[in-house]
C-alpha cells in the first residue's frame, strides 16, 4: 500500500509536509491529487488547490508567475 501524503509530485522525491496542488479526475480508474512540498510550492511559485481561482480547472496545476527568471 503506498500513499502520496509524504511524496513531492513536483521533485519527485519524499518530503515532510505535502499541499494539495492539483486534481487528477478519474474518468476510467485511477485518478487523484497531485501533491507539493511547500519547498517547491515556494520555488516554483505553484498556488496551492485552496487559493487557486474556481475558474482554473483543479487538474491543472496553476503558477503564480511564468518562470522567467533564471539564476
Ligand atoms: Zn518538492
Amino acid at each position: 500500500m503506498t500513499t502520496p501524503s509524504n511524496w513531492c509530485n513536483t521533485h519527485r522525491g519524499p518530503t515532510d509536509e505535502v499541499i494539495p496542488v492539483a486534481v487528477i479526475e478519474a474518468n476510467s480508474g485511477s485518478g487523484g491529487t497531485i501533491w507539493s512540498c511547500p519547498d517547491c510550492v515556494e520555488r516554483f511559485g505553484i498556488v496551492p488547490l485552496g487559493e487557486q481561482s474556481p475558474d482554473h480547472p483543479a487538474s491543472r496545476i496553476q503558477y503564480r508567475d511564468p518562470p522567467s527568471k533564471a539564476g
